[in-house]
């Protein structure tokens, strides 16, 4: 690689013993602001769901709101729907800095959480063990898409005492699959009065969910944005930001008006035929998780063989395939239609859709993505803890050479935690592959 495209990983110091008991949601507030305020000014609207999001919980807590915790499968616009904030308990540890949840998580096990629950989690239940989260009136958690989820949950709870409420997730996608996680949406309305103590406002709650459906509908216009060659969108700095306005803020005006300048800067980098900075000669979709850690590794990626990360399966809120459901423009929507819209949406977010029943789905989503957005290799990066999914990698793997060609690399890693594969042993990885799809697309090209 030339000198000047040497990419620099970050690098972590997990040598310093941290103090937990801080008030880490402030800490990591004023450590994402300050890095923001490093970027060139033009860019720094990228960042602005991390900005959003803490400042949410910061006023949460400084209005007295009642605390909602929501694990990340159940779309808070539920919440905002109440007229409440939701608080977004697993979304700090998402954020924090790498070292604090490396800290958090480390700390999880000495309190009995085993290692094999996904590390997102067990950071979230080290946040709280140091007192770092605010005490929940109400927790709302989704049995998809592992077990991890509902065993937060139960910890949580229970170190709380607080009663939570579980959506129990059906297997298949059948109509009877629909209405039974439509109804239990339903009963979670009366459980968020009871415990918020106050009646549900149908326009407040109307106006959620249609600024969910919005925020989808424009998510969807960027998917079909990155069908272009070159891919006009650099995914690798913008991609935990999508993950945050959507599974963090779905539902609110603030990821609206977010995904709205987004659309309209992959448009106009489309129209001028701009890709990323460097010139783009793969296209790659990594199927399922991605590592989180260093957006380094996907610039590596660009710079030594231009291979441009077109599709993040695990976290690509596109409502497919349901999308585009009709509505009705008035929006007079009664609470029933309203629960059977948000049931449809919360089987279909990244993860949910995929993990929580037959494999079917993953696999034909897989094939989809790839063929859709001209894919030339995928990338299963399997999150260690991620046991459902693993079942699914080899599979995944022999049908898409079967179907399409495509070849596919499997590796183990935390996608958190950078101690269990680092950048520097993820691109490790990737390169031998990356140069064997490159030379099979210079072969196929005579
Ligand atoms: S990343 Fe894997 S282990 Fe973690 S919540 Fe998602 S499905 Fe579960």
């Amino acid at each position: 690689m030339p000198e000047k495209d040497k990419i620099r990983f970050r690098e972590f110091d997990f040598s310093t013993k941290l103090d937990l008991n801080i008030d880490i949601l402030h800490h990591t507030e004023r450590i994402v602001k300050g890095l923001i305020s490093q970027r060139d000014p033009s860019i720094q609207w990228v960042f602005q769901p991390y900005v959003d999001a803490l400042e949410e919980m910061s006023e949460a807590i400084r209005e007295e709101q009642p605390i909602v915790y929501h694990n990340f499968t159940v779309l808070p616009e539920l919440i905002y729907g109440m007229g409440i904030i939701p608080y977004h308990h697993e979304m700090l540890a998402f954020i924090c800095p790498t070292e604090y949840f490396a800290a958090y998580k480390d700390l999880s096990f000495t309190h009995n959480t085993p290692e094999h629950l996904c590390s997102l989690l067990s950071g979230t239940l080290g946040i709280a063990l140091s007192d770092g989260l605010s005490k929940p009136d109400a927790m709302i958690y989704a049995s998809h898409p592992c077990d991890s989820g509902v065993a937060t949950c139960q910890a949580l709870a229970e170190y709380y005492g607080v009663e939570p409420f579980i959506i129990d997730s059906p297997y298949d996608d059948s109509r009877e699959a629909h209405d039974y996680v439509t109804r239990q949406i339903k009963e979670c309305v009366t459980y968020l009065e009871d415990k918020i103590g106050k009646k549900v406002d149908m326009n407040v709650m109307r106006e959620a969910v249609r600024r969910s459906d919005r925020a989808h509908e424009l998510l969807y216009y960027i998917n079909e944005m990155k069908k272009k060659t070159p891919c006009p969108i650099p995914s690798s700095i913008i991609l935990r930001s999508v993950s945050v306005a959507m599974w963090g803020m779905v539902g609110s005006q603030e990821t609206v008006a977010w995904l709205e300048r987004f659309l309209e800067d992959a448009k106009e980098r489309a129209e001028r035929g701009m890709g990323g900075r460097y010139e783009e000669k793969l296209r790659i979709a990594w199927i399922y998780t991605f590592p989180t850690f260093d957006p380094a590794i996907f610039e590596w990626m660009e710079a030594r063989f231009g291979a441009t990360s077109v599709i993040f399966q695990g976290a690509e809120h596109m409502y497919w395939p349901t999308y585009k459901p009709l509505r009705r423009p008035c929006y007079d929507y009664s609470l029933d239609e309203l629960c059977a819209i948000m049931a449809d949406k919360s089987l279909n977010t990244p993860m949910a859709r995929q993990a929580r029943g037959h494999f079917d789905y993953f696999i034909k989503d897989v094939v989809h993505w790839c063929r859709e957005w001209k894919i030339d290799a995928a990338i299963f990066s399997g999150h260690i803890q991620c046991k459902s999914n693993w079942s699914s990698a080899q599979l995944a793997k022999e049908v898409l050479m079967d179907e399409l060609g495509i070849p596919t690399l499997i590796y183990e890693t935390d996608i958190f935690d950078p101690r269990v594969t680092s950048a520097e042993k993820t691109v490790a990885y990737m390169e031998p592959f990356l140069e064997m799809v490159a030379e099979k697309k210079l072969f196929e090209a005579f």
